[in-house]
C-alpha cells in the first residue's frame, strides 16, 4: 500500500500524491499531500481540506502555512492534504455526484467500499493515523456563511480537548454532538485528536476567513510547541451549545439585517423576506438572546428555509483562561476585533 512520505530530512519541503482507486475510465482517484519537516521528526499536524469538495478557504489556508511557514522554524513535520475529496472538487460540489456519499459521514472508511468510502479508508490509513494533532478545515454549505469558530464535543475525557479548540484563538466555540462517521468522531474514537474548524462559506475564497484560518493553524502550533512565538487568545471565549435554525415562513427574496458574528436581542429583526410576485413582506425575529452563527447568503427563500444559524445565550458558558501547558508559550490576550459580546448591548453571559 502506497504511503505518503514522511523520512525527508530536516528542513525539507515535500509535495506529491498517492493514488486511493480508479474511476469507470481508470483514471486514478488521488490525494495530494505536501510534507513539511522541521527540527524533530515529531509531532506530526495533519491539515486537511474539502473533505467537502466545494470548501475552498482552507484549501488556501494550507497553502499560505507552506509559503508563509519556514520549515527550519517548526519542530516537528506538517503533512497536509489540501483537498482530500478531488471528485467533488472537481464536481464543484459538496459531494461526489455520481458516489453521491457524504465523505465525512463514512469515516473511517471501507477498503472494498465505494469510491467515496474508499478515499475515506486511505486518508484514515495513510494519514490521519500518522498524526499526533490534526486540524480539519470547512465552510458552511453554500448559502450559509459562518463565523469562524471550532465545532466541539465536550464530552469528558474525548478526543480532542476543549483546549485544543480553544487554541485556535476564536472567540466563540460551538458545542455540536457530531454524527457518526465524521472525521474528527471516528479519529477521536481511535485517540487521534483532530479539531474541526468552519471558516466563511462553501464556493467561495474570502480573505478575511482564509486569514483567520491561518491565523487559526498558527496559534495552534504555537499552543502545542510546533511554532515559536505567543498564543493569542482572545480575552473572552464563550462556548454555546443552544443551536437554533431560524426560518422563513413565506417564501420569496431575503433581505438580512443583521451580519454573521452579530449578538441580537430577543425579537430583534433579523431580516425581512418580501414575495417578488406579490410585495408581500414578513419580517424574521430573533426567538432569543443569542449569537449569529450563520445568515443566508444566497437569498432566495422558500417556506422552512433557515435565515439564519443562531446559538443563543442560554447555555453559553464563558471559559476561564485557557492555559498554556508549553513553558515556552505565554498567552497573549488580545483585543476583539470583529465579535465581540458586551454587556454594554444589554447581554450577559453567566
Ligand atoms: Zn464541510
Amino acid at each position: 500500500m502506497e504511503h505518503p512520505k514522511l523520512n525527508i530530512g530536516e528542513g525539507e519541503i515535500f509535495r506529491s500524491k498517492i493514488e486511493c482507486t480508479e474511476l469507470e475510465d481508470g483514471t486514478p482517484v488521488i490525494l495530494p499531500y505536501f510534507v513539511m519537516r522541521g527540527k524533530r521528526r515529531r509531532p506530526i499536524l495533519l491539515l486537511n481540506a474539502a473533505i467537502h469538495g466545494d470548501e475552498l478557504n482552507g484549501i488556501e489556508v494550507i497553502h499560505r502555512i507552506f509559503e508563509e511557514i519556514k520549515p527550519e522554524e517548526i519542530s516537528g513535520t506538517i503533512l497536509a492534504v489540501p483537498v482530500v475529496n478531488t471528485l467533488a472538487f472537481r464536481a464543484r460540489s459538496r459531494v461526489d455526484p455520481v458516489d453521491g456519499k457524504n465523505l465525512n459521514r463514512v469515516f473511517p472508511g471501507r477498503k472494498n467500499g465505494t469510491v467515496t468510502e474508499r478515499i475515506a479508508y486511505h486518508f484514515f490509513e495513510k494519514f490521519v493515523k500518522k498524526a499526533d494533532y490534526g486540524i480539519d478545515l470547512h465552510t458552511g454549505m453554500k448559502g450559509h456563511l459562518l463565523v469562524p469558530h471550532p465545532r466541539i464535543r465536550v464530552v469528558p475525557g474525548y478526543n480532542p480537548p476543549i483546549e485544543h479548540a480553544r487554541a485556535l484563538g476564536t472567540e466563540v466555540l460551538f458545542y455540536h454532538e457530531g454524527h457518526p462517521g465524521m472525521l474528527n468522531v471516528a479519529a477521536g474514537k481511535r485517540g487521534i485528536p483532530i479539531v474541526c474548524f468552519e471558516i466563511g462559506e462553501a464556493g467561495r475564497i474570502d480573505e478575511y476567513f482564509i486569514e483567520a484560518g491561518v491565523k487559526g493553524v498558527k496559534n495552534f502550533m504555537r499552543y502545542i510547541g510546533m511554532l515559536p512565538g505567543k498564543v493569542e487568545i482572545p480575552e473572552n471565549q464563550i462556548l454555546l451549545k443552544d443551536y437554533m435554525e431560524i426560518n422563513s415562513s413565506i417564501g420569496g427574496i431575503f433581505y438580512s439585517k443583521v451580519k454573521a458574528g452579530d449578538v441580537v436581542r430577543e425579537r430583534q429583526i433579523i431580516g425581512m423576506v418580501k414575495s417578488p410576485f406579490t410585495g408581500e413582506k414578513r419580517n424574521i425575529y430573533a426567538p432569543k438572546n443569542g449569537f449569529v452563527l450563520g445568515i443566508r447568503s444566497q437569498p432566495l427563500v422558500r417556506p422552512g428555509t433557515a435565515a439564519a444559524w443562531l446559538m443563543g445565550f442560554d447555555q453559553g458558558t464563558v471559559l476561564p483562561p485557557l492555559q498554556i501547558k508549553n513553558n515556552r508559550n505565554d498567552v497573549k490576550e488580545v483585543e476583539s476585533r470583529t465579535f465581540h459580546i458586551t454587556k454594554e448591548r444589554g447581554i450577559e453571559i453567566k
